[in-house]
């Protein structure tokens, strides 16, 4: 593969999707990891130059056994992009035990799983980007304590693999994305949807895009002295 390989998972639609999008017009090849088949190769082949892997990323063999195929048949793991995330929001003192290990096991030990899979032979080559998707939850919301503590979670990852991967020139950043349109946020009610939109101070809802192209520029040379950073694209909104 003469082109960087930039690995997403999550990518068959939503933000995932975006960032495959433009993480290929700034010249990677991308892999697109996801749990639907159908939906991966849809979209791997919108996004030419770029092939899907279906996979639970909560699954610690199954990662293993893509990341080995990615390295070993298509190429150096340049560019590694933790987006996959579910929610089951539901009060404390209503939450099952399932709704918290399901989101936990995606949300935070899914990007453990990918990092923990790609990152020994990053270390080898001395060079990779890592991108983990946390989200503005992580500061804690109403009735997603399971989503909030996976998501914060995901800085803890972060900011400790930055600090061991930096001698590597392996860096390791978060985003945090606000409230963006995808399957994701037009899942809830129209009510609680439009009362998100009227908390964001630029006065619009995010696109995938605007959290992909901040994506793109950890991803780029540009970004080579930052990290361990969590950056927030939400429009200013505070939840
Ligand atoms: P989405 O539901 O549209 O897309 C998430 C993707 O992850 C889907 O394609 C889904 O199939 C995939 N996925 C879910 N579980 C998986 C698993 N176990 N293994 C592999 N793939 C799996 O959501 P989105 O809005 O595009 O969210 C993308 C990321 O951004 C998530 O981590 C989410 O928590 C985060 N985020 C989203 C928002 C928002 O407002 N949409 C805000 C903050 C953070």
């Amino acid at each position: 593969m003469e082109k960087p390989i930039a690995v997403v998972t999550g990518a068959q639609q939503g933000i995932g999707l975006a960032i495959a999008q433009v993480l290929s017009t700034r010249g990677f090849y991308t892999v697109l990891c996801d749990l639907d088949e159908r939906a991966l190769s849809v979209a791997a082949e919108a996004i030419g130059d770029s092939s899907g892997y279906t996979l639970d990323v909560s699954d610690f063999a199954a990662v293993e056994r893509v990341a080995a195929q990615v390295e070993d048949t298509l190429g150096p793991i340049a560019v590694l992009v933790n987006n996959a995330g579910i929610n089951r929001d539901r009060m404390l003192h209503r939450m099952s035990r399932e709704e918290w290990d399901r989101v936990v096991a995606v949300d935070l030990t899914g990007p453990f799983n990918f990092m923990r899979h790609v990152v020994p032979r990053m270390r080898e080559r001395r060079a990779g980007r890592i991108i983990n998707i946390s989200s503005a939850s992580w500061q804690g919301n109403v009735g997603q304590a399971n989503y909030a503590a996976a998501k914060a979670g995901v800085i803890g990852l972060t900011k400790t693999a930055a600090k061991e991967l930096a001698p590597f020139h392996i860096t390791v950043n978060a985003i945090c994305p606000g409230f963006i349109d995808s399957p994701m946020t037009r899942r809830m009610a129209p009510e609680a949807f439009s009362a998100m939109v009227a908390k964001i101070p630029v006065g619009r809802i995010g696109t995938p895009h605007d959290v992909a192209k901040v994506v793109a520029f950890l991803a780029s040379d540009d970004a080579s002295y930052v990290t361990g950073e969590v950056i927030n694209v939400g429009g200013g909104m505070v939840l």
